[in-house]
C-alpha cells in the first residue's frame, strides 16, 4: 500500500502544479502530485504547446512562400496536415515525457485520479485518502461558452481547434484575443478560409492600440476576414457545418471556434468542505503568497486572479511552496508579467499600455520605432515590426513595452528584465546592443523615449 502522508500534495500537474511540486521537493518536502488526465496539464497536452507546434508549421510554410524574396527558388509548397499533427503530437510527447522524468528524478509520487479536498489536510482520490500539511490546488481552467452559444457539435473550443484531424476548408473564430488570433493566423496560412470575429472594436483588444493596428494589418495580409465590433448570433450546429449570423449577414463554416474565455476548474475540488472561498468572478481568493482562506491550502495558476498564463502559474507555484516551507519569497507584479501572442505578426508586451498610463495620471513619454530603422529589420526581412515603449518622464521609469513583429515574444523579455532590475528606458538606451540584431530596435525606441533617437 503506497504511503498516504506527505509534506505537500499538489492537485493538477500543469505548469503551475508540476513546477510547485518540483520546487517543494527541492526544499525537502515529501511531495505527491494528483492528476486526473495527463501529466503536463492542459498547457503541455492541449493548449500552449500544441498551439505553438502547429503555428511553427504555419511559420515554416510562410517562410517557404517568401523564399523567392531571399533568392531561393522553391516549388509551390503543399501542406500535409496529417504530418503537421504528427509532429505536434511528437512535440507534446517529448515535453510531457520530460515533465514525467523531472517528477521521477525529484522522487515525486504521481497519483492518478480526481483529487478532492476533504478538510483538515486531507485529499481524497479514487477512494484513497492522502494527507499533507500543505496542499496546492493547481487544477487550471476549462472553456466557457458565450451567451446563446454552447460548446458542442461543430462549435468547439480552442483546445479542439489545435487538435483537428483534417484541415478544414473554413473556420469561424470568435474572439480576437491571443488564442483567437493564434488560431486564425495559423489556419489562414495553412490555406483555410478564416473569418475572425471580435465584439470589441479591435483585434488583441487588451494590447496597446498601436499594436492592435499593426497586428490587424499583418493578420489581414494572411488572407483572413476580420470583423471587429461584431457579435455572432443564431449559431446552429449541423452534421458537417455550422451556420451563424453576424450583423445583417449570415455565414457558415466547417467549425466555429469559441476563443472567448475560460473559467476555473473547481467543480470536483470540494472547496466548500475545506472552507476555500471564491471571489465574485468564481476565482479562488488568495493573498500575495497564494494562500487561500483555508489554512495550509494554496491555489495557483488559472484558478486565481491575474492573467491566465503558464509562466504566471509556474511562478505562483514557486511562491506558494516557498511560503509553505517558511522561506522568504518574491511578490509578483502582475502587470509586469510578459504577455505573448504567437500569431504572425508576433506580439509581446508587458506593463501598461499608453492609454492605461495616461489614465493613471503619469507624465507619459512614448518611444516608437519601426524595425526598418535598424539594420536587422531589413536584413531579416521585417521592416514593418514596431517597438513602442511607454515611460514616465521624470524618473525615466519603464511603464510598459509593446512589440509587434518578428520575435516580439522573445524580445519583450529584455524590457521585463530591465524593469525587474529597476532599470528605466534611459538605461536601455545606453546599454550596448549587438549589431545587427532586432534588439537594437528596442535600444533605439528607448533612445526615442529619452529624446535622442539616432536611427530615425
Ligand atoms: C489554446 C490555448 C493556448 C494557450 N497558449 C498559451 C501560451 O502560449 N503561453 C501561456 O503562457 N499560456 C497559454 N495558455 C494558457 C495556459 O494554458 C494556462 O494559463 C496554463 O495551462 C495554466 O496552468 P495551470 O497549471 O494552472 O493549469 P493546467 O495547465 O490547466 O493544468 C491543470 C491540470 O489539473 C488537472 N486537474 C483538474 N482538476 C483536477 C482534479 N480535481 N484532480 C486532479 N487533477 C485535476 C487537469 O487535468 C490538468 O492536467 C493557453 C491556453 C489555451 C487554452
Amino acid at each position: 500500500m503506497p504511503e498516504t502522508s506527505y509534506d505537500c500534495i499538489v492537485v493538477g500537474s500543469g505548469p503551475g502544479g508540476y513546477v510547485a511540486a518540483i520546487r517543494a521537493a527541492q526544499l525537502g518536502m515529501k511531495t505527491a502530485v494528483i492528476e486526473k488526465d495527463r501529466i503536463g496539464g492542459r498547457c503541455l497536452n492541449y493548449a500552449c504547446i500544441p498551439a505553438k507546434a502547429v503555428l511553427r508549421s504555419a511559420d515554416v510554410l510562410q517562410e517557404i512562400r517568401d523564399a523567392g524574396e531571399f533568392g531561393i527558388k522553391v516549388g509551390a509548397p503543399e501542406v500535409d496536415f496529417g504530418a503537421v499533427m504528427e509532429r505536434r503530437d511528437k512535440v507534446v510527447k517529448t515535453l510531457t515525457g520530460g515533465v514525467s522524468g523531472l517528477l521521477k528524478k525529484n522522487s515525486i509520487e504521481v497519483v492518478e485520479g480526481v483529487g478532492s479536498l476533504a478538510g483538515d489536510g486531507a485529499v481524497t482520490v479514487e477512494g484513497r485518502t492522502l494527507r499533507a500539511k500543505t496542499i496546492v490546488l493547481a487544477t487550471g481552467s476549462v472553456p466557457r461558452g458565450i451567451p446563446g452559444v454552447a460548446l458542442g457539435g461543430r462549435v468547439i473550443g480552442t483546445e479542439e481547434a489545435w487538435a483537428l484531424e483534417r484541415l478544414p476548408q473554413s473556420l469561424a473564430v470568435v474572439g480576437a484575443g491571443a488564442s483567437g488570433a493564434e488560431i486564425a493566423s495559423a489556419y489562414a496560412r495553412l490555406g483555410v478560409e478564416v473569418r475572425l470575429f471580435e465584439m470589441l472594436d479591435r483585434v488583441l483588444p487588451t494590447e496597446d492600440a498601436d499594436i492592435s493596428k499593426a497586428a490587424e494589418r499583418g493578420l489581414k495580409k494572411q488572407g483572413m476576414s476580420i470583423y471587429t465590433s461584431t457579435r455572432i448570433a443564431n449559431v446552429e450546429s449541423g452534421d458537417d457545418r455550422v451556420t451563424f449570423s453576424f450583423g445583417e449577414e449570415s455565414g457558415s463554416a466547417d467549425w466555429l471556434v469559441l476563443a472567448t474565455g475560460r473559467g476555473p476548474d473547481v467543480e470536483a475540488l470540494g472547496l466548500e468542505v475545506a472552507g476555500v472561498e471564491l471571489d465574485e468572478r468564481g476565482l479562488i481568493n488568495v493573498d500575495g503568497a497564494l494562500r487561500t482562506s483555508a489554512a495550509g491550502v494554496y491555489a495557483i495558476g488559472d484558478l486565481v486572479p491575474g492573467p491566465a498564463l503558464a509562466h504566471k502559474a509556474s511562478d505562483e507555484g514557486v511562491i506558494a511552496v516557498e511560503d509553505a516551507a517558511g522561506r522568504d519569497t518574491h511578490p509578483i507584479s502582475y502587470p509586469d508579467i510578459p504577455r505573448a501572442t504567437f500569431c504572425t505578426p508576433n506580439v509581446g508586451s508587458f506593463g501598461l499600455t499608453e492609454a492605461q498610463a495616461r489614465e493613471q495620471g503619469y507624465d507619459v513619454v512614448v518611444g516608437k520605432l519601426q524595425y526598418g530603422a535598424v539594420g536587422a529589420g531589413t536584413v531579416y526581412g521585417d521592416r514593418s515590426g514596431i517597438v513602442k515603449l511607454v515611460g514616465e518622464r521624470r524618473y525615466g521609469e519603464l511603464l510598459g513595452g509593446h512589440i509587434c513583429g518578428t520575435r516580439a515574444t522573445d524580445l519583450i523579455q529584455e524590457l521585463v528584465n530591465t524593469k525587474a532590475l529597476e532599470g528605466g528606458y534611459p538605461e536601455v538606451a545606453r546599454v550596448i546592443h549587438g549589431h545587427p540584431t532586432l534588439s537594437e530596435a528596442i535600444m533605439e525606441a528607448a533612445r526615442a523615449a529619452d529624446g535622442w533617437l539616432i536611427h530615425g
